[in-house]
């Protein structure tokens, strides 16, 4: 008997329907009736994980405090939660491949042809449950990735198909989204795509237990009635997800379509408590009602696909809400940065985020923007690469040396003051082999962040190769530029902040990948009031 019930999403008729959001909503009113959920994703790629992907490809890279590279589903998993996810939550087409290639070469399957069914299959299941074995969560919800028809995902549906059987009655449920079309020139809503679409799961032996259809207009319940009849569910589990205004709206309205009132009936639970929302709902408030407004730069090369910088860009919505601010984000692209656009328009925003990065493109674009930001005290705020720019323009246009660069792109730089640490210096492997993870910071006294973190020691999220240069340290300190976080155990520096300015930081970590709706990261809420400061001080 599973101790836990499992919940298997899949998607239909239309890519970038919001599986994740729909998981994430489900998974947050289950957890506020008291129960232990977790969601994991499985994507059929090839890709052993997101890790070598281009942001415009497949989106931001998320980052889990294990170190594992991830899809950014896994951001939306933690921020409406608020409980970590893992490695084990997300797994490629690739790794489970590679897993079973490994195992044939060591000979496991000695004397067997190794095929999809069962040997691609059996490890696909081993993974959806692993994490039943991990902890004891109640429900444990599982993502498809994809769209039902590819044929990359068929391994996957099969699996599942087996596991519902495995597993038994009342054990297991299939939630299938998809979107009723709306046809304005016949003013019209139309069933026929999600019909097909539960059609094709059918012919792979799965039968869906509930429909989220997105949709832009709402759903009467005629079409309701006709989409159960058809599609072979009960009535009541004919969802309506229609667009919202922001993703934190969804759970709300799940909510009120009770998604999950159906979902432990089907499931056979028992909860006494109704999902209690009144945190959530404060929260949505402040975001819709805002007293104040900014306007932020974000400057980065990937500007142009905004799952780029989902993480980012959900911090500031956080941030926002917590300062009850409108944060409008200017998208700003690096490579088209010149004199004329800092002195018309960057100079007259309230804030500039250097975003993170990779590789020369773009960078001297960063470089003119924190310039603007550092002359002006306009509040800067730095991440990963955005960090090592600041030191470099710093050290360019403060310490005089006028070639200061990244090794990463400059490699015969005179003045190295980003650097390659020794243990990167021999990796050939671009895949996993950066700094990654959570690690300790040690915050030093009386300067901006410990303030801000009001604490001494922290751990933040890494995804990087490079490091600030700790020959150049002294330098910097003793002309304003404060090394205010440390590594304690390499010495690394983490953090930086010009001290002169009102809110200049720089972070060599990820703090947006730990934001939350329950915790907005600390940062974020301080920066997004120094804009706010230098806003009310400007006009
Ligand atoms: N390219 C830089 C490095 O690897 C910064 C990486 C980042 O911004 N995530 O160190």
């Amino acid at each position: 008997m599973s101790k836990s019930k499992f919940i298997f999403v899949t998607g239909g008729v239309s890519s970038s329907l919001g599986k994740g959001i729909i998981s994430a909503s489900l998974a947050k009113l289950l957890q506020a009736r008291g129960l232990s959920v977790t969601i994991q994703k499985f994507d059929p790629y090839i890709n052993v994980d997101p890790g070598t992907l281009n942001p415009y490809e497949h989106g931001e890279c998320y980052v889990t405090d294990d170190g594992a590279e991830t899809d950014l589903d896994l951001g939306h998993y933690e921020r409406f939660l608020n409980v970590k996810t893992s490695q084990s939550n997300n797994v490629t087409t690739g790794r489970v491949y590679q897993t079973v290639i490994e195992k044939e070469r060591k000979g496991e399957f000695l004397g067997k042809t190794v095929q999809v069914i069962p040997h691609i299959t059996n490890e696909i299941k081993r993974r959806i449950r692993l994490l039943e074995e991990k902890s004891s969560y109640d429900i444990i919800i599982t993502e498809i990735g994809g769209t039902v028809g590819d044929i990359e995902s068929l391994p996957y549906i099969e699996s599942v198909r087996q596991l519902r059987w495995e597993l038994g009655k009342n054990n297991s449920l299939v939630i299938h989204l998809t979107l009723v079309p709306y046809l304005s020139a016949a003013k019209e809503l139309k069933t026929k795509p999600t019909q097909h679409s539960v059609k094709t799961l059918m012919e792979s032996g799965i039968n869906a237990d509930i429909l989220v259809c997105r949709t832009e207009h709402e759903i009467s319940d005629d079409i309701k009635n006709k989409l159960a009849l058809f599609c072979n569910v009960e009535v009541d589990s004919v969802i309506q997800s229609i667009d919202a205004s922001t993703i934190y709206e969804v759970p709300l309205m799940m909510k009120s379509e009770k998604l999950d009132l159906v979902v432990l009936r089907k499931l056979n639970l028992k909860s006494s408590k109704i999902a209690d929302l009144e945190k959530w709902s404060n929260f949505v408030e402040k975001l819709k009602h805002p007293k104040h407004k900014i306007k932020i730069g974000l400057v980065g090369k990937y500007v142009e696909l905004q799952d780029s910088y989902k993480s980012i860009l959900e911090s500031l919505v956080h941030a926002g809400s917590e300062n009850e601010t409108e944060v409008e984000v200017i998208s700003i692209h690096s490579e088209h940065i010149d004199d004329n656009q800092i002195n018309n328009h960057i100079s007259k925003l309230d804030g500039i985020l250097v975003a993170p990065g990779f590789g020369s493109r773009g960078i001297e674009g960063k470089i003119k923007a924190i310039k603007c930001a550092r002359e002006k005290n306009i509040p800067f705020f730095g991440i990963c690469l955005g960090m090592q720019m600041a030191v470099i323009e710093f050290s360019r246009n403060v310490l005089g040396l006028e070639e200061a660069n990244s090794t990463e792109m400059d490699e015969n730089t005179p003045h190295p003051v980003i650097s390659l640490m020794e243990n990167q210096k021999n990796i050939t492997d671009k895949g996993g082999t950066m700094r990654l993870g959570s690690w300790e910071c040690q915050i030093e006294s009386n300067t901006k962040l410990d303030k801000i973190y009001q604490s001494k020691i922290i751990f933040e999220r890494h995804r990087h190769r490079w490091e600030l240069n700790n020959n150049y340290s002294g330098e910097f300190n003793k002309n304003g530029l404060k090394t205010s976080g440390i590594n304690p155990k390499t010495g690394l520096v983490e953090i930086i902040e010009l001290v002169s300015n009102d809110w200049f930081i720089g972070v060599q970590f990820h703090p947006e990948y730990k934001s939350t709706v329950e915790s907005p990261h600390p940062l974020f809420v301080s920066f997004v009031k120094g804009c706010l400061d230098y806003n009310k001080f400007k006009n």
